[in-house]
């Protein structure tokens, strides 16, 4: 059967009434060439993100124990970063997270001035919305069960790995929070780079810097524009994964256990 391609989002992945039910073909197809390097998404991918910045700035506040409106304080904050969102494009192709820091301290005492909140109180409030994002336990991200597992499989077996994603420059940070910067060689974040998935320009910098030609690069993410078709285009390989799907298929992967198992690892 082929698959009716163009359909889902303007990309060629396959429908999901076109998938094969069930079966898949790893070996019989290109998967039978093994790459050299595996390039990962990361948000909802290698890690659960739910990053809501007014929300976090908001709870933050109220954690600092400051009695507020909050849905006016909401508003004010999520129109202030707008507002300030290409200055912030711009200081992130700098690659300098402290000077990244310095935008959110900035921003947060701003947006407290102008919500009518005590700026006095801002040390706590930003101590807070560190925690909030990047403590243990953090309500922003979350590692998958099944990401640390494939990592290490890939990585005993030789696998060259690189992270592709569309990210600000707190991409490192999360890594590091978890413990996954060593597994990667190339750490490459949309927003330091200047280009955006699923643009091949964004793929390609990960081919230059790796050296690795893209017929011999995997790469796995969960949207099937900007990681499946973005990927292609690249002239890379590609795969899905969506971890609410029921069944594997030659283009979809429900766990990265699953990508541990079809590169034989
Ligand atoms: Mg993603």
């Amino acid at each position: 059967m082929q698959p009716r391609f163009g359909t889902r989002a303007g990309t060629g992945y396959p429908l999901a009434e076109d998938e094969p039910g069930g079966r898949h073909t790893w070996a019989s197809g290109e998967w039978a060439l093994r790459p050299t390097l595996v390039t990962f998404d990361c948000a909802q991918t290698l890690v659960r993100v739910d990053w809501q910045p007014s929300v976090i700035a908001v709870k933050s506040a109220s954690l600092a124990g400051i009695a507020f409106d909050r849905q006016v304080a909401a508003e004010v904050y999520d129109r202030k970063l707008r507002s300030r969102w290409p200055e912030f494009m711009q200081l992130n192709l700098q690659r300098d997270e402290s000077v990244l820091e310095d935008f959110w301290q900035r921003l947060t005492v701003d947006w407290m001035q102008e919500a009518g909140l005590p700026i006095s109180r801002a040390v706590q409030v930003i101590a807070h919305a560190n925690e909030l994002l990047f403590g243990e336990g953090s309500e922003v991200f979350t590692l998958y069960e099944d990401t640390l597992p494939c990592l290490v499989r890939l990585q005993t077996a030789g696998y060259r790995m690189a992270v592709v994603s569309n990210w600000d420059n707190s991409l490192h940070r999360t890594l590091r929070m978890f413990n996954l910067t060593g597994y990667f060689e190339q750490v490459l974040a949309s927003l330091e780079e200047g280009v955006e998935k699923p643009h091949p320009g964004l793929f390609k910098i990960a081919l230059e810097r790796t050296g690795v030609r893209a017929e011999d690069t995997l790469h796995v993410g969960d949207n099937p524009l900007d990681d499946w078709q973005g990927a292609r285009n690249a002239g890379m390989r590609a795969l899905v994964i969506d971890r609410d799907a029921d069944v594997q298929t030659d283009v979809r992967i429900t766990s990265l256990l699953q990508l541990a198992e079809v590169l034989g690892v």
